[in-house]
């Protein structure tokens, strides 16, 4: 019986090859008014785009209001989507195997993601992914990764049996939900850490299509 899957999408779909990071810089500085002084700093791992900004204006001493986030958000995504046309996402090995493979089958493919809904979208469409997701919750709908995961699982069409992630923050959130975790050790977080923080399955990269659905499958059906 087909079922929804959450993916997280940097580190576990695609790497935007740092494109976010200047476009942070550039709309920060549009919205907020002052320059961010250390964007080579910023920790994204795991962060919602929310919570990253805050932290950048409140280092900076400027009130983030909803009027000032909006118009980053706008800003931001701009920024990321003309960078993507210039400079294609990086896709992981295997994943466009995979996302074809869960889509064809009719599983219900929805995203869970610190970025923005404007951003992630356009990273999914640079990336040539887009056309199997459905679904979604982003950063701009909570600043929190289990909230937004709670949102995930209210918009999707069928039950959802996993969260997709590379991060101890998608294996916290997965959790949180009563989904089973399943971590990607593509992203900047080990195998080893992965599995020591709780993750119900740790794999390497997708490349192998039919072990990774197997696999998944497998960890899916086992009822919590
Ligand atoms: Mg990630």
């Amino acid at each position: 019986m087909p079922y929804a899957l959450l993916f997280d999408i940097d580190g576990t779909l695609l790497y935007a090859r740092g494109i976010g990071r200047a476009a942070f810089g550039k709309a920060f500085l549009e919205a907020y008014g002052v320059a961010y002084p250390d964007v080579a700093g910023l920790s994204f791992v795991g962060a919602t785009d929310s919570n990253v900004v805050r932290v950048m204006a409140e280092e900076c001493g400027v009130a983030s209001t909803p009027a000032r986030e909006e118009h980053f958000f706008l800003r931001l995504a701009q920024e990321i989507d003309a960078g993507l046309a210039q400079n294609k996402p990086h896709v992981y090995p295997g994943v466009p195997e995979l996302i074809e493979r869960l889509h064809r089958r009719g599983d219900a493919l929805g995203i869970i993601t610190g970025n923005v809904r404007a951003t992630a979208w356009s990273k999914l469409r640079h990336a040539r992914l887009d056309h199997a997701f459905t679904f979604g919750a982003y950063g701009d709908d909570h600043h929190n990764r289990a909230e937004i995961a709670r949102l995930a699982l209210l918009r999707s069409p069928v039950r959802a049996r996993a969260l997709i992630g590379d991060t101890p923050l998608d294996v916290q959130a997965a959790h949180e939900n009563g989904l089973k975790a399943v971590a990607v050790a593509t992203g900047w977080v080990s195998a080893a850490e992965l599995a020591l923080a709780g993750a119900d399955l740790v794999i390497d990269d997708f490349s192998d299509t039919e072990r990774a659905v197997s696999l998944i499958d497998d960890l899916a059906l086992i009822d919590t």
